[in-house]
């Protein structure tokens, strides 16, 4: 039984302030939705110990949206593994659509990237999706295959199993064009399906796939409700406090 595990992501928004008054609001109003669910938000770096702190001793986890794949020195702006590990955060979020199309990261940076997140521990929810031109083109299969099969080279079973995996259609990021619950269950099993080659099938069985991409209030349900669905990765609807927690009622 795949626990579901619902996350925050708030890209380029909320810096401490807002993630204090925010984090407040969830605090108080969470209840026991995280018995049934795994929580995590994903501020921006400068916020992070906010809500580490703020989170301590709350059952919500933490994400970083991004790390650096390198160790330390001369890398201007950059952010390492060992400095999350010191502000106490267990997540990190790898592959985002964003960071490929916009920021260039590629399937070999991206590797590097899950390898030092798993030689520090550190959990990763690793991103992968395609675009609309090449589901249209007709190759969902291939791009998914690539991405997990380059993104996760060199990992062990482990490694795998410790990971969070995140299924994000590009043309439903942030345009209010939901994959349909048949679109999104058709890709997450293909995920299963690529994982179970390389890894094997009990890994391919218990790996967490979110969906993210336009989730909502009124469509969480129907998309958690598919067999091969265990949480969602959200971006504008976990802004607010109310329609993120009907998000995690909803969908759990
Ligand atoms: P939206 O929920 O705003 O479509 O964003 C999804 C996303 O990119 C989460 O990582």
């Amino acid at each position: 039984m795949r626990k579901p595990i619902i996350a925050a992501n708030w890209k380029m928004n909320k810096g401490p302030a807002e993630t204090e008054d925010f984090l407040k609001g969830l605090i108080s109003k969470i209840g026991k939705a995280t018995d049934k669910c795994d929580v995590v938000i994903a501020p921006p770096f400068v916020s992070l110990p906010t809500a580490t702190k703020l989170l301590a001793s709350h059952d919500v986890s933490v994400a970083a949206q991004n790390v650096s794949q390198y160790d330390a020195g001369a890398y201007t702006g950059e952010i390492n593994v060992m400095m999350l590990k010191e502000l106490y955060v267990p997540y990190v979020i790898i592959g985002h659509s964003e960071r490929r199309a916009i920021f260039g990261e590629t399937d070999e940076v991206l590797n590097a990237k899950m390898h030092k997140v798993r030689e520090t521990n550190l959990k990763a929810i690793f991103c992968i999706g395609e675009t609309l031109e090449e589901r249209e083109a007709g190759q969902l299969d291939e791009v998914l295959r690539r991405q997990l099969t380059e993104g996760l080279k060199g990992l062990s079973e482990k490694d795998v199993l410790e990971t969070v995996l995140a299924y994000e259609p590009v043309w439903a990021i942030g345009t209010g064009v939901t994959a349909s619950p048949e679109q999104a269950q058709e890709a997450h099993a293909k995920v299963r399906v690529i994982l179970a080659e390389s890894f094997g099938g009990e890994v391919a069985d218990k790996v967490r796939i979110q969906y993210g991409g336009s989730v909502k209030p009124d469509n969480a349900a129907e998309l958690l409700a598919q067999p091969d669905i265990d949480g969602a990765l959200v971006g504008g609807a976990s802004m607010e406090v109310g329609s993120f927690l009907q998000i995690i009622e909803n969908g759990s």
